[in-house]
């Protein structure tokens, strides 16, 4: 291989992306995915040669740190250790610390694991697999490439909360949001589907996995983004709560709940789990839907509703738009939940194109959908955050 290739980690709330990808064409050599961590089918599969392996993970420790010693022996198998030029890692929350893709040293993971504190699901998962990666490659340079670091760019009337002006000069408290690698990506694709330049068009970006976000991006900048503080705001996820009035933490206070539970609460056991009471994973409460369960349609309702509520109110942020853009596991993969989101988006015009979107079914991307009324499209684009994150650790590189 030439020295354009980077071994890509990615270790998302439940799931451990990797990849050897290509930096100039963002092909990949080597593709896999550790899945449902934490649930009772946790596995991992990998694509190699067009050929598809798949395992279950049986571990009672950090699936995240199996991940990656997984991903090592499996490098070594293939014989892929020595061709790559560079690690890239997926970081969540990078603070106003990182406002760019920085190289990993022990100096960046203590800060990444300072953060944490901000990204509780995350920073920990992803300061133990840059560990993991520099302990199995130590010569090779690593890069740490920010969700947080696309959002920097939004104005204060955005990013701050309307909170003692002392708290944000003390302690930084303020929004930072998240998956920014993926907006930022899925609004570069979109500018070449509606063929206009990125800097003199608008989008809004709608990041629907387990985590969940909308961004509002302008002239290819963000301008807004509703993830916050931490990844517990905003929209309704698989088990986080999203926006919630915060007196039901102090409601909660006065009945008795401990600090430690009510927060595993939020993060752990609402969103679609808490909801439906079944399970986090969409497709779960999809079929637990189509089987009559109310509470699985009630989970839909709210979710889907909630989305469309978030893509009205980021008109506000932006002149004009030119396109939605759905991505994630679920925005490309979920045509009922696309459908459910762009009939409550009627108002503004939005009309699915039904041949569009049964095509865009299976993660393939394409048009499902458009407003006359807003002159905008509605997208389904793959998001490609490993072939971000493989340029621009080899653009640090040179
Ligand atoms: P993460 O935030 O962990 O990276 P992903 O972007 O991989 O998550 O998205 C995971 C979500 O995508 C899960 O809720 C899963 O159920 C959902 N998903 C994947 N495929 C489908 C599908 N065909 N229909 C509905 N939801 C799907």
């Amino acid at each position: 291989m030439s020295n354009q290739y980077v071994l890509v980690i990615n270790s998302g709330s439940s799931s451990l992306k990797f990849a050897v990808i290509n930096s100039v064409t963002g092909d990949a050599v080597l593709t896999g995915l550790g899945e449902c961590f934490g649930l009772e089918d946790s596995r991992m599969s990998w694509k190699y040669q067009g050929e598809k392996t798949s395992e279950a993970i049986q571990y009672d420790g950090s699936h995240h740190q199996y991940a990656v010693e997984r991903v090592v022996k499996l490098l070594n198998t293939l014989g892929l250790t020595s061709d790559f030029v560079a690690v890239g890692h997926r970081i969540v929350a990078g603070g106003e610390t990182f406002k760019g893709t920085v190289q990993v040293d022990e100096k960046v993971i203590e800060e990444v694991e300072r953060l944490a504190e901000l990204a509780p699901l995350h920073n920990k998962a992803n300061a133990e697999g840059m560990r993991a990666a520099m302990k199995a490659f130590p010569s090779l340079p690593q890069f740490a490439v920010f969700d947080t670091a696309f959002h920097q760019t939004m104005p204060p009337k955005a990013f701050m909360y309307a909170l003692p002006y002392e708290l944000y000069e003390q302690h930084k408290v303020r929004r930072y949001g998240a998956h920014g690698t993926s907006h930022y990506y899925v609004s570069r694709e979109a500018a070449k589907m509606v063929n206009k330049p990125v800097d003199n068009s608008s989008y809004i970006t709608v990041h629907l996995g387990n985590g969940a976000s909308v961004s509002a991006v302008k002239n290819g900048q963000c301008v807004d983004t509703s993830m916050g503080l931490t990844p517990l705001a905003g929209l309704m996820m698989g088990t986080r709560c999203g926006d919630i009035d915060p007196s039901v933490i102090e409601f909660l206070f006065r009945k008795g709940w401990e600090k430690d539970e009510l927060f595993e609460m939020l993060n752990k056991k609402s969103g679609f789990l808490g909801v439906s009471g079944i399970t986090s994973d969409a497709r779960g409460v999809l079929e637990a839907m189509d089987e009559g369960n109310a509470r699985a349609k009630l989970a839909f309702e709210i979710f889907t509703y909630r989305v469309a509520k978030y893509i009205t109110s980021y008109l506000a942020s932006l002149d004009s738009l030119d396109a939605i853009v759905f991505t994630g596991g679920i925005g490309e993969n979920s045509l009922p939940i696309r459908r459910e989101i762009l009939n409550n988006l009627k108002i503004l015009g939005f009309v699915e194109d039904e041949k569009g979107n049964e095509a865009a079914r299976f993660g393939e991307g394409g048009e499902i959908g458009s407003s006359e009324l807003l002159g905008a499209k509605a997208l389904v684009i793959p998001t490609n955050e490993e072939f971000v994150i493989a340029q621009q650790s080899v653009e640090l590189l040179k």
